[in-house]
């Protein structure tokens, strides 16, 4: 690892967007991959119940495997569940198998329904930097639960039409969850996805972005990559698949900010850091 500088705290990050294919499971396994390489441990959570956050990590999650439904459900102890992702030192995963499809409706009538990963997690006892969670593409109760159980909320925005639509429904539940639940939570961190810079329409959503959400925007985007999207297939990260590649490099960059900037180091324009 690089040496960044780690956090005091276990920083939780809910990688949250209800739209589908913005680039959310891409982030959490990449952007977990990149905080290890810097040297950082990290757990990924899956809670999505498509497990594309495991099957991206190369974790088994046939239905069999202890996984997160029995956490969330049957109060098993993370530790049971969690895993060692192959060949990333101080990764790991806690893989959600096709179970997790019934837990929205299974949670419903459980007691501390929606503090249920939070609870998990307290009682968690390895050492972690990072733990960054994958949120299914709705804000029902797994939303929750990570909303409850993290601090931040890292928003993915694919540089396409229509980007920013759906995020108010978004940001009224952070501040919902806010409001009654989890005091602390807030959205630290926003990351332009799939940017294409050759074409007009990604810098004006970017622009738009920008203007919208100020600080909260990384400096760093990530590319549009080939690269990046063939990586699942091989149950890989892009960093072990291409570690060369733009998109290996525009995500360890984008860890790099981030663990500056929860020291209060933040980039300017010219991507050098100042002080904040
Ligand atoms: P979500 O989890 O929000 O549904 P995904 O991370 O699964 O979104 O991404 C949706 C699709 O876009 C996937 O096929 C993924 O491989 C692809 N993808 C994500 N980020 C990039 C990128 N930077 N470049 C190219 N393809 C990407
Ligand atoms: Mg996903």
């Amino acid at each position: 690892g690089e040496g960044l500088p780690r956090p005091e705290q276990t920083r939780i990050m809910v990688v949250a967007n209800q739209k589908g294919g913005v680039g959310k499971t891409t982030t959490t396994v990449n952007l977990a991959a990149s905080l290890a390489l810097h040297g950082a441990r990290v757990l990924v959570i899956d809670l999505d119940p498509q497990g594309n956050a495991s099957t991206a990590l190369g974790i088994d999650h046939h239905a069999d495997v202890p996984s997160i439904y029995d956490v969330l459900v049957e109060s098993k102890p993370l530790s049971d569940v969690v895993q060692p992702v192959p060949d990333v030192e101080g990764l790991f995963c806690a893989p959600a198998t096709i179970d997790l499809a019934g837990a929205e409706i299974e949670l419903v009538s459980l007691v501390a329904r929606e503090s249920r990963l939070q609870r998990a997690i307290q009682a968690y006892e390895q050492p972690l930097d990072y733990i960054l969670i994958d949120c299914p593409p709705s804000l029902g109760l797994l939303t929750v639960n990570a909303m409850v159980a993290g601090a931040e909320v890292l928003i993915p925005i694919q540089c396409e039409y229509y980007a920013l639509e759906g995020l108010g429904q978004l940001l009224r539940n952070v501040d919902l969850v806010r409001g009654h639940l989890n005091p602390s939570l807030h959205v630290s961190t926003i990351l332009l996805t799939m940017y294409d810079g050759r074409t007009r329409l990604a810098s004006q959503v970017a622009e738009e972005v920008r203007s919208h959400f100020g600080d909260e925007v990384l400096r760093t985007s990530i590319p549009r990559s080939v690269r990046i999207s063939e990586a699942p297939s091989y149950g890989q990260t892009v960093l072990t698949y291409d570690p060369g590649s733009s998109g290996s490099l525009s995500y360890l960059e984008a860890a790099r900010e981030i663990a500056l900037r929860g020291v209060g180091i933040h980039y300017d324009a010219q991507h050098t850091p100042t002080g904040s």
